[in-house]
This record gives structure tokens, sequence and C-alpha cells, in this order.
């Protein structure tokens, strides 16, 4: 999707510090953390929001969740939050599925 910034951040065209990859998801920090430790977990395939994810996509959701539980250990973290806003009314601002892991 040309104008959406995860796309854009997937795609190379905005910089990031992508620190983790595979082929269906990418993992960067947010820019405006929210915990001690706040990573994005964004697909590479772009779907809006959750409520809009098709039967085949589900298995891409579970995905998105075993990677963050990987990297929440690997980070050392006590706890975690796993959270997707679903709708500008619940805050999300950006219009491109992505699995918030807020640990502490
Ligand atoms: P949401 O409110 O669920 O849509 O979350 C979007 C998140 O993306 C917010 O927590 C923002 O701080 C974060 N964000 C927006 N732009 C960037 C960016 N360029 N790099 C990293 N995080 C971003």
């Amino acid at each position: 999707m040309a104008d959406c910034i995860f796309c854009k951040i997937i795609g190379g065209k905005i910089p990031s510090k992508i620190i983790y990859e595979d082929e269906r998801c990418v993992v960067f920090h947010d820019i405006n953390p929210k915990s001690r430790i706040h990573l994005l977990i964004v697909p590479k395939k772009h779907i809006e929001t959750v409520s809009k994810v098709t039967e085949e996509d589900y298995p891409l959701l579970a995905h998105l969740i075993k990677v963050a539980n990987k990297l929440a250990k690997d980070e050392g973290t006590k706890g975690y939050q796993l959270l997707f806003n679903v709708g500008k009314e619940a805050g999300q601002i950006v219009f491109h599925v992505h699995l918030h892991m807020m640990g502490r």
C-alpha cells in the first residue's frame, strides 16, 4: 500500500531499526514506547485492521503471537502485554495490522 507507513518501513523506504524479520513479519521498536520494552510485530501482508482478517489470515495472527513470545523472552521481560487496537475509537492510528508487545 503506497500510503501506509508500515508498508514503507517493510519496503525500506523509511529508515527503521528492524530487530527481527522472517518471511511473514518484521519487528521494530515503537517510536513512542509505553513500556520498558515496546515492540511492534507487523505482518508483511497489508491488512488494515484485525476485524478485517479472513479465515486464511488466522495462522498469520498466530505467527505474530509466536514471534512476540520469543522476543519477549529474548528481551528478558518479566511479564508483558500483547495488544491489537482495532479501529480508531479504540486508539488505532496506523491502519496496517500490528501486535504491540509491551514488556516489563
Ligand atoms: P496503534 O495506535 O495501535 O495504531 O499503534 C501505532 C503505533 O505505531 C503507535 O504506538 C506509534 O507510536 C507507532 N509508530 C508510528 N509510527 C512509527 C514509526 N515510524 N516507527 C515506529 N513506531 C511507530
